[in-house]
């Protein structure tokens, strides 16, 4: 018998509505498009899903929107969603911008994927949601051979309440298992871990708080009030330009030892990562790899592959000991003594002079 889900919650025009927020490279559309044929397949409700993205590549901001409503209740708006009742949030950095959150208050449910689960309990003001949910999807994707958003489509079909691990996988094998048979078990394994080990971080009493949500106020930018052109008055916006949220678990490891300077990885990496300044090498003075600027990498490898003495390696970033000098926070990159604090291979290098050169002005 084909079942029909109840939604637990709904908004005054009678649906339940999820928000994803993202960048590109992590998946968030597919798992956005799984939600809807989900709802429609599967749970006999009816369902309407799409995303917002710029140019498609990775690191850009992705945002997916999907509405649930019962099957007799068509849906009619097909607008971006302002208040969600489930807000997922696909990388923790994400969080250096409070506007992820808007629309979002006590009525709200979010899980956000961050390494440490319950430690990270500061990245929000848990009181002020309904509940609040940890992940480390990216752990569980690298353990699993899977990928972040299939292990956040299990977390997500858990914390809403009304989805079944059975209908997960009914829709892995439709969706990804014409898509990539070859690592459906794999995948499968991802959505199943999602679904046990999301982690309850923050639970409000519903009924005892009170209702509305926070953080409504309109963006100062609408198409009535943008500069004309479309034009970007905010000079010098890429000074921090952080991809650390674009990458996938692995990143490049600098072996300076190994080190010849040749400079193949600064030509090949797109994103002005490498830190060269003047020095001697062999008794000749040239341009030295000083190490990377990690805040810039979006984890491609590209540098790892074309490094001719394997100076260059990959490495698991939860594995890396200066993890610790990763911080949502921009005011770490502000403050120049904090380049000190990390070695050539930290997040931040001792000699991130470009960087900091840019936020003086852009006197390289
Ligand atoms: S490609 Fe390898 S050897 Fe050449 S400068 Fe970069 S890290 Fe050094
Ligand atoms: S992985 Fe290497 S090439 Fe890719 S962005 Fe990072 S430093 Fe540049």
């Amino acid at each position: 018998m084909e079942k029909k889900v109840v939604l637990p919650i709904t908004d005054e025009n009678g649906y339940y509505q999820i928000r994803l927020e993202s960048i590109g490279g992590l998946g968030a559309n597919l798992c956005g498009k799984m939600l809807g044929e989900l709802g429609i397949k599967y749970l006999g409700l009816n369902s309407a899903s799409f995303s917002s993205y710029g140019s498609e590549k990775t690191g850009t901001p992705v945002k997916g929107f999907i509405r649930y409503s019962s099957a007799d209740l068509d849906i009619k708006l097909h607008s971006p969603i302002k208040t969600p009742h489930l807000l997922v949030i696909f990388h923790d950095a994400l969080l250096s911008d409070t506007s992820v959150l808007k629309g979002c208050g006590s009525d709200t449910d979010i899980i956000v994927n961050t390494v440490n689960g319950k430690d990270r309990q500061e990245l929000l003001e848990l009181e002020d949601y309904h509940c609040v949910y940890f992940l480390d999807a990216q752990k569980i994707a690298i353990e699993t051979k899977s990928r972040i958003n299939v292990v956040m489509l299990g977390a997500i079909a858990k914390v809403m309440g009304f989805v079944e691990l059975e209908d997960l996988n009914a829709i892995c094998k439709d969706t990804l298992g014409r898509k990539y048979p070859a690592s459906l078990s794999q995948n499968m394994e991802g959505i199943r871990r999602g679904y046990e080990e999301v982690d309850i971080a923050f639970e409000s009493d519903r009924s005892k708080s009170p209702k509305g949500n926070k953080n409504e106020e309109e963006s100062i930018w609408g198409y009535e009030t943008a500069p004309i052109g479309g034009i970007n008055p905010c000079f010098g916006n890429s000074v921090v330009n952080d991809l650390s949220p674009s990458r996938q678990g692995y990143f490049p490891i600098f072996i300076p030892e190994k080190c010849i300077n040749c400079g193949l990885c600064d030509t090949t990496c797109p994103d002005m990562v490498f830190q060269f300044q003047k020095g001697e090498f062999k008794g000749r003075e040239m341009m030295l790899n000083k190490g990377l600027d990690y805040y810039h990498c979006k984890g491609c490898l590209r540098c790892v592959t074309v490094c001719p003495v394997q100076a260059l390696v990959r490495g698991v970033e939860a594995e890396h000991p200066h993890k610790k000098y990763f911080m949502p926070n921009q005011e770490l990159l502000r403050n120049p003594d904090n380049y000190e604090k990390a070695g050539y291979d930290g997040y931040i290098t001792s000699e991130a002079f470009l960087t900091e050169q840019r936020i003086k002005g852009g006197e390289v």
